[in-house]
Parts: structure tokens; sequence; C-alpha cells
């Protein structure tokens, strides 16, 4: 637990259609805690981006779940840093493990939608993590230093203070298998070493850092008495609306 203000956030993938999208707004409708409590956001497919900022609840931030690091062109097929702050979206997550694996985005590009969004005005959640082997290797410090370090490349400190770095162990997402709590908070504060390193304990100190992998509402209580977990990004966990609801549970009045 520190003083730093929670940030959960569900991460949708590719799954729902624009029904279910509304029925899961229709259902968290006026159930959400208090935006002085916890932050609260949905990363979503870009189709359902609109429609979730205009449907949702107001304490209901929403977050894309990708970004292209160029501004407006010829470049069919992507989005913008400046399309999702015109349309009032507040969180983009880069660097997802599964945009890593099955569309080989570098650390360069990841620090390139950082730079793009951070310019447009909205806040990267910048996701790192490493696999079974090399934590089975004993190598994970080693891993997202090297991830993190690359990430926020030529980002000022006032830059890194607003954002948000996610942790999330590639062999603990969708498979069931949490990080312990230990493990979790161990990584998390190597992640805030790492930007004490690079722009002092101010910065370290104000960065928030989420951890995700297979998080549930049974155990993201313990997750988030962690001194380094401000939050965590959740997946499987918040399709569904009362499971989403459970997740905030410990934030209700
Ligand atoms: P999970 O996914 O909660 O289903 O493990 C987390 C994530 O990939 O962000």
């Amino acid at each position: 637990m520190s003083n730093r203000k929670p940030f959960i956030a569900g991460n949708w993938k590719l799954n729902k259609t624009l029904k279910d999208v509304f029925a899961f707004t229709a259902e968290v409708a006026g159930k959400l805690p208090s935006e002085d409590k916890v932050d609260v956001a949905i990363a979503a497919p870009a189709l359902y981006l609109v429609p979730l900022k205009h449907h949702g609840d107001k304490a209901l931030k929403v977050a894309a779940e990708n970004v292209y690091y160029k501004g407006f062109g010829a470049y069919t097929g992507e989005i913008a840093a400046e399309q999702l702050a015109a349309e009032g979206i507040e969180y983009a997550v880069i660097g997802h493990s599964e945009r890593r694996e099955y569309f080989h985005e570098t650390d360069e590009d990841i620090n390139l939608k950082a730079k793009a969004l951070l310019a447009a005005g909205v806040t990267p959640i910048m996701c790192c993590g490493e696999s079974l082997e090399t934590f089975e290797a004993g190598k994970t410090a080693e891993w997202v230093t090297a991830q993190i370090e690359k990430g926020l490349s030529g980002l000022t400190a006032e830059q890194v203070a607003t954002l948000v770095i996610a942790y999330e162990p590639i062999w603990a997402i969708g498979t069931g298998k949490t990080a312990t709590n230990e493990i979790a908070d161990e990584t998390c504060g190597v992640i805030r070493n790492v930007v004490r390193h690079l722009y002092g304990d101010a910065t370290a100190e104000a960065v928030r850092i989420q951890y995700g992998g297979s998080v549930k509402p049974e155990t993201i209580e313990g997750l988030m008495a962690k001194e380094n977990i401000d939050g965590a990004l959740v997946g499987g966990a918040s399709l569904d609306a009362e499971s989403f609801l459970g997740l905030l549970e410990m934030y209700q009045a």
C-alpha cells in the first residue's frame, strides 16, 4: 500500500461485440467506486472506444489497446494518438506481450508510441514482462530493466511521473498462474528502481506500476496491499461485469 492512487484497468483484448459492450456499461452504471479512491479503466478494441466513452459511467475511463506512433497520414489501418486524444480516450496500452509476440513490436516501437501518446496528452500504460524461460533462469530483473530503459528512452522526468507501467509476467497471463504477491511486488520494485536510477526519487515515487497476469477478484486485495503495486491490469476477469465489479469491491464505501 502506497499513497499513489490505485489504478485498476480491464483489458478486453480481442473480445466482445457492441451489444456486449452496452450490456457491460449498463451493468456497471452507477456501481463504480468513487474516483477519489481509485482510477478505473477498460482497454477495449478500437471499434468500441468511442461507444464506451459515450455510454459508459463517467467514472469508467477508456484505454486503447494499441496506437500507431505516426500522426495523420497514409498509414492504412492505423490509429493516431491525436485521434484518441480528440475522442477523450484517457489511456493507451502499449507493448503488451501479445503485441510483442504476435505483431513483432519492439522496444523501439513502444518508445515511439509512448512519445506520441504523451505529446497528444494520452497516458501510456507501458507493459513489460518476462517469459517462463527467463523467469526460471532467474533473469527477470535484467529483462524488465532492459525493456523499461528502452521504453522510457528520451522521456522527461515530468512525462515519466504521469505514466503507468504494467508488469505482466508472460507465464502468468491467461494461465491461472498468478505470480505470488512477493514476486509481483519485488519486480514492480525493480521497475521503480530503474525509474529512480534514471529520473530520481520524486519521479520513482510518482510513477504508478500495475501488476497483471491472472488477477482475480479473490487475489487482487493481497496484491494491492504490497508497497510497489499500485494497480492491476486484468484480462479474463474484466470481461464479465460482475467479476469486474468484484475487482473493485475493496474500494466501495
Ligand atoms: P489475464 O490477462 O488477466 O487474463 O491473465 C492480463 C493481461 O494480459 O493484461
